[in-house]
């Protein structure tokens, strides 16, 4: 049995952001448009400061949104120019080798377990699954392949077109517009007000 011994306040931030960017090939400012969710959890010890609680949820909610657009990577590039940052490339890259990599370990497991049910005793089914055993590594191996050639050459963004990646919305910026909300970080655009609530 669980006795509680407190409350536990969680909030939770949804908004639309315009993330600033200054193109590092011709120099143009815009900005792109992101919806991000953010959460965060206070606790009260002994329910002696629900308000604490509320209120350190709502800032943690804050503090996680803020990360979230300082690590962005959504693949966006520079509408006047068409290309992307070579930070954005080299992390398409590193999310299409991570991908390469995942797909054949994940074929393996998958062989292993075939390979596991084909030990069992009804030696009528063993060759058919053993055959089968080959389906999965076969298909990781050519997964990995197209995750390796699919991103190898994005640097524009017809590439990320032709790469799946649906186009986000841009807005253009001046740059006195740009320098505003670089210095912020983020423009807010719209937010759902912050619903705080206890989960018990
Ligand atoms: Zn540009």
């Amino acid at each position: 049995m669980i006795i509680p011994a407190g409350s536990k306040q969680i909030a939770s931030l949804q908004a639309r952001v315009l993330i600033p960017h200054r193109c590092e090939h011709c120099g143009h400012t815009y900005g792109h448009v992101a919806d991000l969710k953010a959460e965060g959890t206070g606790r009260s010890p002994l329910w002696l400061n629900p308000e604490g609680a509320r209120e350190r949820a709502r800032n943690e909610a804050l503090e996680g949104m803020e990360k979230l657009i300082k690590s962005n990577q959504d693949p966006v590039a520079c509408p006047a120019c068409h290309r992307l940052s070579a930070a954005l490339v080299a992390a398409l890259k590193g999310q299409a080798r991570d991908n390469a990599i995942t797909a054949p370990i994940f074929g393996a497991l998958m062989s292993l377990g075939f390979a596991w049910l084909a030990s069992t005793p009804q030696r009528g089914v063993l060759a058919s699954l053993l055959g089968l055993s080959i389906v999965p590594l076969l298909g990781s191996f050519f997964v990995s392949l197209y995750y390796g050639l699919k991103v190898r050459g994005v640097s524009t963004d017809m590439d990320l077109a032709k790469a799946g990646h649906k186009p986000l919305e841009r807005v253009e910026l001046t740059g006195e517009e740009y320098a505003q909300i670089a210095e912020a970080g983020f423009a807010l655009l719209d937010e759902e007000p912050a619903e705080t609530g206890d989960p018990a």
